[in-house]
């Protein structure tokens, strides 16, 4: 699909603009990104049905989309944070949305954790927080503690735990 994308944005550039051949080429690509559209959504319903059916409680951050953009490699999911390893191609936003609607109807917690929360520069072991982590940094040692971390499982052990506490008591981060 993605190939398909790039021969067509190649060949309209090649085409003169206004000419009979340039508006085909402009519908065709225009076709290549809507069925890339299509699948994406389809791709991201199954995905929040999958969460909202196999949990009680689910905790997100509640990201800002240009964060997930910069993350262009994003590792394996680990478990629990499974959406986050969608990468820049799925719209976070709209993964949220679902689920927030998802979750009214199957009865499930949604639980969004402020996205200044320190979820993955805070030691989830000994809580001390971190100046700064790059997003290319994926394994760090706390300095206080010396715990080694995978980036994206110790955050998940922090939003957890925040979403814990939301839940229990209502507590705002
Ligand atoms: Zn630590």
């Amino acid at each position: 699909m993605y190939k398909k994308l790039r021969l067509s944005q190649k060949s309209l550039s090649r085409k003169t603009k206004g000419s009979n051949n340039y508006q085909k080429a402009r519908l065709k690509l225009a076709r290549i990104h809507a069925k890339i559209k299509d699948s994406r959504l389809d791709y991201t319903h199954k995905l929040t049905t999958q969460l909202i059916r196999e949990n009680q409680t689910i905790v997100v951050e509640d990201l800002a989309v240009k964060n997930m953009v910069k993350n262009h490699n994003p590792p394996p999911s680990p478990p629990g944070r499974g959406a986050r390893g969608v990468g820049s191609d799925a719209n976070w936003g709209e993964i949220v949305r679902q689920l927030e609607y998802k979750a009214e109807w199957y009865g499930r917690e949604l639980i969004k954790i402020d996205r200044y929360f320190p979820s993955s520069k805070r030691c989830s072991n000994c809580g001390y927080v971190v100046d700064k982590l790059p997003l290319d940094i994926r394994e760090w040692d706390c300095p206080e503690c010396a715990a080694h971390h995978d980036r994206d499982i110790n955050a998940s052990i922090n939003i957890l735990a925040a979403g814990g506490a939301v839940s229990v008591c209502g507590a705002r981060l």
